[in-house]
């Protein structure tokens, strides 16, 4: 019985042990893509942006608006994107079932055309932090930032978050790239 006992308790020791190594773990994975990592480029425009919104969903418009203010509110960057005629950031909506994605956006150093599509953000019952995650997602991939990893604190990372401001690495990073 007492051998039985201090099994049981070794095993419970391990068991712990190892739990805590996962934490641990877990919590430093280092999926983070930091400074130069976390771009594919630079674009040409950022200090003198004209972006243009045209959609019918007010939603979307209102996430486009939400995402042009936080980039512009990065401190440390410089970054200025305003209203013009000539835009390099094109933002538009689609409503299309032939689509799987949320948002998407083709860009090179000179333009950028952002696309949300109403059908799929409906489907999946999206909020309003929702609309301002991948506003904001599909207007960094015009700054060539990449996909960051699902566990980090990033509108970079792919699908459905609720995010209202660029997070602190997000930031970090246009700082750095701009
Ligand atoms: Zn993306």
């Amino acid at each position: 019985m007492r051998n039985a006992l201090t099994s049981l308790f070794l095993v419970m020791v391990l068991f712990f042990y190892s739990f805590q190594i996962n934490t641990f773990v877990a919590a430093s994975t280092g999926n983070e893509l930091r400074n130069a990592e976390a771009f594919s480029g630079k674009n040409n425009y950022h200090s003198n942006a004209k972006y243009n919104i045209s959609t019918y969903y007010p939603r979307h418009e209102a996430a486009y608006l939400n995402a042009i203010n936080q980039m512009n509110a990065v401190s440390g960057a410089n970054i200025r994107l305003a209203r013009g005629s000539t835009p390099n950031i094109n933002m538009r909506s689609i409503n299309s079932s032939n689509y799987s994605w949320y948002g998407h956006a083709s860009w090179n150093s000179n333009s950028a055309l952002l696309r949300l599509n109403n059908y799929t953000t409906t489907r999946a019952n999206y909020t309003a932090s929702n609309y301002n995650k991948t506003a904001m997602h599909e207007l960094g991939h015009a700054f060539y930032m990449k996909h960051q990893h699902s566990s980090v604190g990033s509108v970079m990372k792919s699908g459905k978050y609720p995010y209202n401001s660029y997070s602190s690495l997000d930031k970090s990073n246009l700082a750095y790239r701009y």
